[in-house]
C-alpha cells in the first residue's frame, strides 16, 4: 500500500513511518518543521525512513499547501501533524493550535474527500476528556477539555465526524494517552526528567507529583495506529492507553533507579490545563483493532533512557 503520514518528522509520526516501511509499504511523509522544537531533532527522527527507497519526503505546510493530489494518490492518510502541548496552548499561542491543529485537519479531510473518500486516521488525545468523571474513561464519557490544546483536538475529532457524515470520508480517531519512548518530544515530562537525570541538572516538577497518567509506549501506540487504518470502523473513536497508571513521583523513582542518579527536584506550581489523572478504558480498541499493549513502563523507560544517552552523545540533544 501507499500511505501518507503527516507530521512525519515528529515523535509519533516518524515512528509510524518506520513501521510502515518495515511492513513493505510505500510512504509519503509530510512535515513543515514547525519551530516548537529544533529541526535537528526532527531530522534525526526522519533519518531511518529517509534511508529507505520506498520513502518520499515532502516538506510542506498543511495549513497552506494543497495536498489533494498526494492524498488522492494514496491508500490512506495517517494524520499526526498538529501543534501539541497543553501548557503552551494558552494566550497568543492558541492561534498556532487553531492553524496547525484545526485548520490543517480540515484541509487534510478536504483532500481525503476530493481523493474519493480516502481513509484518514486522526491522532487525537486523552486531553479531550479533561478531568474525566470516572476512570478508566471510556470513549462514551462526556468530553470536557480543560486546555485550549484539548479543545483543538476535540475540534479535529468533530471535523472527522462531520466529514464522515457529510461526505462519507472514512475517518478513524485515536485518543492517545501520554505517549513516551525513544524520540519523545523535548517538552514532555519523561524527556525532561531523563535528560535532567543524565546531565545532573535540576528537574522542574509541576505540582506535588501525585498526578497520574496512563502512559503508552510509542511502539504500542504505533501498532494501534497502523491497525486502525485497516481494522478501524469508519467514524469510530478508540482510546489508546498503555494499561497501567503511574504517578509522576513513581516515574521519577523509576528514572532514578534506571539511571543510577540522585534526582534534584525543584517543585513548582501545578499548571493550568494539566488534568489530575488519566486512565484509558481500551476495551473497544482491544476488541476491534486487536490492540494489546506489550510494553511495561520499566522496560519502556529503559529504552527511552538508552535513546537519550545516545542522542546526548551524538549531539542531537544538548
Ligand atoms: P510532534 O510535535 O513531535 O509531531 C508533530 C509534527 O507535525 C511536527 O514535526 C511538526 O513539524 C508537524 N506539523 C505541525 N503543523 C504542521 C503543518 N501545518 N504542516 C505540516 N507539518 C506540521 O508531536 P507528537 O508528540 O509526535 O504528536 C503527534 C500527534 O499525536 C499530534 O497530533 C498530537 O496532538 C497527538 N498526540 C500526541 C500525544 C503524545 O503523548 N505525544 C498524546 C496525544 C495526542
Amino acid at each position: 500500500m501507499r500511505y501518507v503520514v503527516t507530521g512525519a518528522a515528529g515523535f509519533i509520526g516518524s515512528s509510524v513511518c518506520d513501521v510502515l516501511l518495515e511492513g513493505g509499504h510505500e510512504v509519503v511523509g509530510i512535515d513543515c518543521f514547525t519551530d516548537y522544537y529544533p529541526r535537528a531533532i526532527k531530522e534525526s527522527n526522519l533519518a531511518r525512513a529517509r534511508a529507505v527507497p520506498a520513502f518520499r519526503f515532502v516538506e510542506l505546510d498543511l495549513a497552506e499547501a494543497d495536498v489533494t493530489s498526494i492524498a488522492g494518490d494514496s491508500d490512506g492518510v495517517f494524520h499526526l501533524a498538529a501543534q501539541p502541548g497543553v501548557r503552551e496552548s494558552w494566550g497568543a499561542q492558541f492561534a498556532t493550535y487553531v492553524r496547525d491543529g484545526i485548520l490543517a485537519t480540515q484541509r487534510v479531510l478536504e483532500a481525503a474527500r476530493a481523493g474519493g473518500g480516502k481513509r484518514v486516521v486522526y491522532a487525537s488525545s486523552s486531553s479531550v476528556y479533561g478531568n474525566a468523571e470516572r476512570l478508566p474513561a471510556a470513549e462514551t464519557a462526556t468530553l470536557r477539555p480543560i486546555s485550549p490544546y484539548g479543545i483543538s483536538k476535540h475540534a479535529g475529532e468533530e471535523l472527522c465526524s462531520a466529514y464522515a457524515a457529510g461526505f462519507g470520508v472514512p475517518a478513524v480517531t485515536l485518543r492517545y494517552f501520554t505517549v513516551y519512548g525513544p524520540r519523545q518530544r523535548p517538552d514532555m515530562a519523561f524527556h525532561r526528567f531523563i535528560k535532567s537525570a543524565l546531565t545532573g541538572t535540576p528537574i522542574r516538577l509541576h505540582g506535588d507529583g501525585s498526578q497520574s497518567r496512563d502512559f503508552t509506549f510509542v511502539a504500542d501506540a504505533v501498532t494501534a495506529t497502523v491497525s486502525a487504518m485497516t481494522r478501524g470502523t469508519p467514524g469510530a473513536v478508540y482510546n489508546i492507553g498503555g494499561g497501567a497508571r503511574w504517578t509522576v513521583r513513581e516515574i521519577l523513582g523509576a528514572i532514578g533507579r534506571i539511571t543510577g542518579r540522585t534526582l534534584n527536584l525543584l517543585q513548582t506550581d501545578a499548571q493550568p490545563g494539566d488534568v489530575r489523572h488519566t486512565e484509558a478504558d481500551t476495551t473497544k480498541a482491544r476488541r476491534e483493532l486487536g490492540y494489546s499493549p506489550k510494553s511495561d513502563v520499566m522496560s519502556g523507560l529503559a529504552e527511552q533512557v538508552a535513546w537519550t544517552r545516545r542522542a546526548l552523545a551524538s549531539g542531537v540533544l544538548d
